[in-house]
């Protein structure tokens, strides 16, 4: 059984904040298929088209008919547990850190036999356990044995803490209150356990519907941000961008207009001012100190959660501008996401379907609840995922862009659906 994991005191503020030092991230470019499908959540091997081989670790060929016709597939995980240690020494500084640190070799009932980390749950040789993948700090996938059935704290496994981005005691920065998303996302992170949840506001004279639930609840406290204005977003990172473990991102602008039925360039300006420019803003402001607080115990800084839009894959066109300011806001993410890899932190980008909020009345269902988005918020989270795709609508425009991005675009230039 895991402990619960005790909320950590208060830092000592002489103690010097420890480096980052990330465990080893090499891998082959064969191996990085494992990488991706992790990146996503999901744990894939090699499988071979011609013998139906699975086969680990990653390889050119297949190792038992050497056909190259491989394929990433999903694998269920199900597997015994052969043998396990602890390592009580390492030459690696990551590993060396946080020792001891368990290692074990499990056969999957697939076929190959894997090296995972081991969680603290599965003891005996002969147990049956479930491996998944996980990205670890590297942001490089590695696989885990996890319990057949985890009792109820097995996420405070001290292994698996450093793999994900639990929100459990840790302080958090939501960029916007007053949407029912960015309510909902506040409401879930409370409930997974989050120690504070700072909620920005632009207008904070304001009564807006939803935001007294929210700030009734003992870890929310409201705090002045507009995202449009630089100086706002440096006073408030000055004030408590040395605390903030996980940012989410949950601000937008979204109008609902293409190009010829509206004149002039206002719109469009504003949703890039918040999409995009607040994305900048927000990092240039956050994103030093969440980097130099990577390594800081088991609440160290963690994660940057960005929420963009599926459409930000494919312009759609009914909300042409809109789309294209997250296809703005994705490219810049993808930036973000390589200056935080270094030092630890990562960058969770959210592709929603449409939501339904006020800017998709005229959208028919299905339409994405906030609090249904809000949850796959947290538990990206929990597993550490990079990339997610709420909701059957993004779950289908995903599959439909990797298909064929032209197709798509063909598909929505004639609105929407097929
Ligand atoms: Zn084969």
């Amino acid at each position: 059984m895991t402990m619960p994991l005790m909320k950590p005191p208060r830092k000592n503020p002489v103690l010097r904040t420890q480096q980052m030092n990330l465990p080893p991230w090499a891998r082959g470019r064969v191996a990085l298929g494992m990488t991706a499908a992790a990146a996503e959540g999901r744990f894939e091997l090699q499988v071979c088209q011609d013998c139906q081989a699975v086969q680990y670790p990653p390889r050119e060929a297949c190792h038992r008919c050497l056909s190259a016709r491989l394929k990433w597939r999903a694998q269920g995980g199900e597997g015994t547990l052969l043998a396990q240690t602890t390592l009580h020494h390492s030459n690696d500084l990551f590993f060396r850190e946080r020792l001891p640190w368990r290692l074990a070799l499990v056969q999957l009932d697939a076929g190959p036999t894997l090296i995972v980390h081991l969680h603290d749950e599965v003891q005996q040789a002969g147990q049956r356990v479930r491996v998944g993948a996980r990205l670890d700090r590297a942001g490089q996938a590695v696989l885990i044995g996890f319990p057949w059935e985890g009792t109820e704290h097995m996420a405070d496994d001290r292994m698996l803490r450093e793999m994900t981005c639990d929100p459990k005691f840790r302080k958090v920065l939501v960029t916007d209150g007053k949407t029912a998303v960015g309510q909902a996302v506040v409401k879930a992170l409370v409930k997974a356990g989050a120690d504070i949840v700072w909620v920005g506001h632009a207008e904070p004279w304001k009564k807006l519907p939803g935001l007294d639930d929210i700030t009734a609840l003992k870890a929310v406290t409201l705090v002045p941000l507009d995202l449009s204005n630089e100086r706002s977003v440096t006073e408030l990172a000055g004030e408590i961008g040395g605390k903030v473990d996980i940012v989410v991102n949950t601000a937008e602008v979204h109008r609902t207009f293409g190009i010829g039925a509206r004149r002039g360039t206002d719109a469009a300006r504003a949703e890039m001012e918040i999409n995009y420019f607040g994305l900048l803003r927000l990092a240039q402001a956050f994103g030093p100190a969440l980097r130099g607080r990577a390594a800081d115990g088991v609440t160290h800084a963690t994660a940057w959660v960005n929420l963009l839009s599926i459409f930000a894959l494919s312009n759609f066109p009914a909300h042409g501008t809109f789309s294209a300011s997250k296809a703005a806001a994705l490219s810049l993410a993808q930036c973000l996401r390589a200056e935080m890899r270094p030092a630890g932190i990562r960058v969770v980008n959210v592709f929603p379907g449409p939501v339904d909020d006020d800017w998709n009345q005229n959208l028919p269902p299905p339409k994405l609840a906030p609090a249904a988005l809000a949850s796959a918020v947290v538990a990206a989270l929990k597993d550490g995922v990079e990339d997610v795709y709420p909701g059957d609508v993004a779950q289908e425009w995903l599959e439909r862009w990797r298909d064929n991005p032209k197709v798509l675009e063909r598909e929505l230039a004639a609105g929407g659906s097929q």
